[in-house]
């Protein structure tokens, strides 16, 4: 098996949890940036340098091949938030870099609407894909909001990833022509809610989120790919989820 897990944060990431990856398969990874609590611009462009060269290192060192997206995530928005969000090009052309992310909302404040506009008109004129976080509550509100708010910018539904996707809002992701992230951990989908909505969740992406702030397990993806198979799931299906609908978005297909 090769999989791809599109969403982590690796500077969060135990040794041992990047080698668990390793040897169950996992080849490429998207790390998404989060500055938690940052209040300097600069933390969030030491933060992408560290992802793409340090950490890009390292990974490679278990034969894995980091990804990383880059942007402000909503749970640590600098007072000089525009000077990151001015910089986003710069960091997007380097090679590695694959899209933006994890941007979005956590409490529906002006200031969080103010970031995540600006970043998608970004995502737009660079043409990149976005991967976009739902909080806990208020989701479908959240998912509204942020198709209007794309609709206004212009940018096209199938560069906006919806992360942490669950039942609640699996259809209207589906229907606005969007793509689901899947995270596969006990607080959003288990391998087992996977199987059996399968017709829903199908046209999305599957990552573990890995990050050092929830109870999270590392080789979520790993687990779902081996309790699709054992279900007897085509193996279409399953390469579709785990490697093929994030390779074709973040463009990083062999
Ligand atoms: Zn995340």
């Amino acid at each position: 098996m090769k999989l791809i897990d599109s969403h982590i944060h690796v500077t969060m990431l135990p040794y041992d949890g990047l080698q668990a990856m390793a040897n169950g398969g996992i080849k490429k990874v998207i790390s998404c940036a989060v500055a938690v609590g940052a209040k300097h611009a600069e933390s969030y462009f030491d933060h992408f340098r560290q992802n793409y060269n340090f950490y890009r290192n390292w990974a490679d060192s278990v034969g894995i091949e980091l990804y990383t997206a880059v942007g402000v995530h909503p749970a640590g928005i600098p007072d000089d938030w525009t000077r990151v969000v001015d910089r986003l090009p710069e960091f997007l052309a380097e090679p590695s870099v694959v899209g933006l992310g994890e941007i979005g909302m956590n409490n529906d404040t002006q200031l969080e609407r103010d970031v995540l506009k600006a970043q998608l008109e970004v995502a737009k004129a660079t043409n990149k894909p976005c991967i976009i976080h739902t909080p806990n509550q208020n989701r479908q509100a959240f998912v509204n909001l942020y198709f209007e708010m794309a609709q206004q910018v212009g940018i096209s539904p199938q560069l906006l990833v919806i992360d942490h996707a669950m039942l609640d809002i699996i259809d209207q992701i589906n229907e606005f022509g969007a793509v689901p992230g899947i995270t596969i951990r006990q607080q959003h989908v288990m391998p087992e809610e996977l199987a059996e909505n399968l017709d829903r969740y199908s046209g999305g992406m599957l990552n573990c989120d890995y990050s050092n702030i929830f109870n999270n397990d590392p080789t979520g993806v790993i687990k779902a790919a081996r309790y699709l198979q054992e279900q007897n799931v085509d193996n279409q299906t399953i390469e579709n989820l785990t490697y093929n609908k994030a390779a074709e978005v973040f463009k990083i297909g062999d």
